[in-house]
């Protein structure tokens, strides 16, 4: 793509997507880049689960005066322009805004990205006792390759509920002084078998076990003795028995923080980029709004994207609809379907969610003049899908337009991404969820390597275009 410099473009030093941005960035943005990767780094090494980066937005949300939607409702509290509120849904799933200047029914300014990251679940009855060692047996949650997760730290996160209702709240393996997890794998001098194996046979998934323990207590007559002893630590430490774990969301994630990649610091590794780079980014980009927008600006963080956005809190569920009913019944409109259908239908929406970047070591997959590059600023997917678009949201001509202006006046270094061949394979995003209710959606995000690995690679640069393309979003006054 070779754009004429028209008086838009103009006014910006990007926007070519055949030049690496970091050529044309000023000093003072270099600080602004530098400080936004640190605080992301922060939250992505604290936000390992859904539930943990959903009550680090909540947090971060009341902090800039924020309310629970629920709560202004039961109080009257009346919605006014520059009103912030926040829904949630079973502490997973989050709906935020801050109400325009303009009627609810002229649409609403939408980036949604999603919380959940492929990990290993913790099976419902995971822990037993096997040659004198004991494991956890799991299922792994979304697209992974299974012979990444072994002989690596991994750390458990995630809540048990009991039957009184007391919610418990475990993070082992994080603190340097905590114990980690690992998943063993087959010495090579022993790995001829496997070796000749697929590479999606080689580790099956009922071979995710996660070493949990290997003590054995002295104090019982039962054939499970270092599970015995197991139990009892987490009895001492949680007050949890073992059919506890039924009602516990127990979640296995690569342990320890996110940190700077390359000698020159110029990208971040980290677990669960796909898709909380762009969540947070999405939600700084609300959050730092100084002035009431024009349009109602929301962003959605979901759960439930990896395995397919099904169930009560994912993208496919009427969570979004109801929210946005809620917020038209704050402002007295509760009775008046017709207003929330044209809400919905004149809104626009940025999918906001990571893209795969061009790979020197897999050239072949890619599509030279149509794949993402490194730190050549915020991925924009005009469809995604697969094999001839199938399941892809394919944005309009007229959208991609709206949107190249956006960027290009905020200064925003963009460029075009296609995620591969077109035979090769592809994705989707929760994109289509949204376009179905008539609105303008693309894909909007940042580039990766090795995504859904158990750590992935983000370019700095393009964290920092992702954040400032979505809060130029919220702020445009069309
Ligand atoms: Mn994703
Ligand atoms: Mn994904």
């Amino acid at each position: 793509m070779s754009p004429k410099k028209s008086a838009a473009t103009a006014k910006t030093s990007f926007s070519r997507r055949d030049e690496n941005a970091y050529l044309a960035l000023k000093k003072g943005e270099e600080r602004k880049l530098e400080a936004y990767c640190r605080e992301y780094m922060d939250f992505l090494s604290a936000a390992k689960t859904e539930r943990e980066a959903h009550d680090l937005a909540v947090a971060a949300a009341r902090a800039k005066g924020f309310r629970n939607l629920d709560e202004c409702l039961a109080a009257g509290k009346p919605l006014e322009p520059g009103t912030k509120v926040y829904r949630s849904c079973r502490g997973k799933t989050l709906f935020l805004a801050v109400v325009g200047k303009k009627p609810l029914a002229e649409g609403l300014h939408i980036v949604g990205g999603h919380t959940d990251s492929p990990r290993l679940d913790a099976k419902p009855n995971p822990l037993y006792e096997d040659g004198e060692v004991a494991l956890l047996d799991t299922h792994y949650y979304g697209g992974i390759k299974k012979y990444q997760w072994v002989a690596l730290p991994l750390a458990l996160h995630g809540v048990v509920v009991k039957t009184t209702g007391e919610t418990v709240t475990v993070n082992i393996g994080e603190d340097l002084a905590d114990p980690v997890f690992v998943i063993t794998d087959l010495l090579p001098h022993l790995g001829k078998d496997q070796a000749e194996k697929k590479l999606a046979e080689a580790i099956p998934g009922e071979g995710l076990n996660v070493l949990f323990g290997s003590r054995p207590s002295p104090d019982t007559e039962e054939k499970d003795k270092v599970k015995h002893r197991l139990l009892g630590l987490l009895h001492e430490r949680y007050g949890i028995v073992e059919e506890d774990f039924v009602s516990a969301e127990l979640e296995i994630v690569p342990a320890g923080p996110a940190r700077e990649l390359g000698l020159d610091r110029s990208m971040i590794l980290g677990y669960g980029h796909d898709d909380r780079i762009c969540a947070y980014a999405g939600l700084r980009g609300l959050l730092d709004l100084t002035e009431t927008p024009e349009y109602t600006a929301v962003v959605l963080l979901c759960d439930k994207e990896e395995i397919g956005s099904v169930g009560a809190t994912g993208m496919d569920s009427v969570f979004f609809e109801n929210s946005v009913a809620e917020l038209l019944a704050l402002g007295g409109e509760a009775r008046q379907e017709l207003v929330l259908r044209r809400c919905l239908e004149r809104s626009r929406m940025l999918s906001a969610d990571v893209n795969v970047l061009h790979d020197p070591n897999f050239p072949d997959v890619s599509s030279p003049n149509n794949a993402a590059r490194i730190n050549h600023g915020v991925a924009i997917a005009k469809y995604t899908g697969a094999r001839g678009k199938g399941g892809s949201s394919d944005a309009s001509a007229e959208f991609m337009a709206e949107i190249r202006r956006v960027f290009d006046a905020a200064g925003v270094a963009w460029q075009m991404a296609e995620l591969g061949k077109v035979d090769q394979g592809g994705g989707g995003t929760i994109a289509m969820f949204l376009a179905r209710y008539g609105m303008d959606v693309v894909d909007c995000g940042v580039g990766l390597f090795s995504m859904h690995a158990p750590w992935e690679v983000a370019g700095k640069l393009d964290t920092y275009m992702t954040y400032k393309a979505y809060h130029a979003f919220f702020a445009d006054a069309r």
